[in-house]
């Protein structure tokens, strides 16, 4: 498949052997260089010019704004920092931030470049869970931010935690030539997608590629070879392609998750089916296994 996927590719470096010292974290946010991303309520901060991206010399009123800002990494010698004015009203936000109104990412996508499309959703996953990880699951005490942001230790307990991504495993299924396609419990007439599902406690990726095809469209699979995959920060998924082989064409829609699913010739794909969301690996995955044949 194409590389990179949306919301992968992004440029900044890291920086982990750097950001386990507090030090280096306060020194790299008070120099001259260091950029800081307003964020609000998983949305972007935006301009005319797109989203916000702060040089300090004109960030101190939204670093005065919030609690912790967590550091992403180093783009050069700029180290670039997300904050997260949730806290405030939108208005007030917007305002600190010189912007003009807020946007989601994903309406943004086309507009953005592939690197700051990949910062600005790292920044939204890793503000939104901070926002949701303010407490330790296992003894309810307060839990702070450690190393730049990259994850949370306990107060009372010790115990660290870890920020949480839910993966996703997402599969073109094929057989003689015709891929299998289901519509959603609420989509549009004719709105058909590829099958994807939570990867479950105890299972392997290709074992859950394998319960969910099975689950909502009845089929039975051979071989599930794997594609590629794409942070999915909306707000914790990473989601992971498959293609996999048919045993059968017989479907039996679960009647819950899927309300109709049936095979589609490539010509079928191509006259049918819109052009899917630019940014989602479905549409990748369909665009790639077109590719495999000629046009008729
Ligand atoms: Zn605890």
């Amino acid at each position: 498949m194409r590389e990179p996927l949306p919301y992968a590719g992004g440029t900044l470096d890291r920086a982990a052997s750097y950001r386990s010292d507090p030090t280096w974290i306060e020194a790299k946010l008070a120099g001259p260089s260091a950029m800081i991303i307003p964020m609000w309520s998983d949305k972007c901060l935006v301009t005319e010019a797109g989203p916000v991206r702060l040089a300090r010399s004109v960030a101190g009123a939204v670093l005065a704004a919030t609690a912790q800002p967590v550091f992403l990494g180093l783009d050069g010698e700029a180290a670039v920092f997300a904050v997260d004015l949730s806290e405030l009203d939108e208005q007030v936000a917007i305002r600190l931030a010189g912007a003009t109104e807020t946007a989601d990412i994903r309406a943004l996508f086309p507009g953005l470049r592939t690197d700051q499309a990949a910062e600005l959703a790292y920044a939204r996953g890793l503000l939104r869970w901070h926002r949701e990880q303010r407490f330790c699951g296992a003894c309810g005490g307060g839990a702070d931010s450690r190393e730049g942001g990259h994850f949370r230790a306990c107060r009372d307990c010790g115990r660290l935690l870890f920020p949480r991504i839910e993966p996703v495993v997402i599969v073109l299924v094929e057989a003689q030539g015709r891929c299998l396609l289901g519509r959603h419990r609420g989509a549009e007439p004719g709105a058909y997608a590829t099958l994807a599902g939570f990867v479950e406690i105890g299972e392997s990726l290709e074992e859950a590629v394998r319960r969910e095809v099975s689950e909502e469209a009845g089929v039975k699979l051979g071989e599930v070879s794997y594609r590629g995959s794409q942070p999915w920060p909306f707000p914790g998924g990473l989601m992971i392609g498959f293609r996999a082989q048919a045993l059968s064409d017989e479907v039996q829609v679960d009647g819950e998750e899927l309300v109709e699913a049936r095979w589609f010739t490539r010509a079928e794909v191509r006259d049918q089916l819109g052009p899917g969301r630019p940014d989602s690996i479905e549409s990748y995955l369909i665009e790639d296994w077109l590719r495999e044949a000629p046009a008729r």
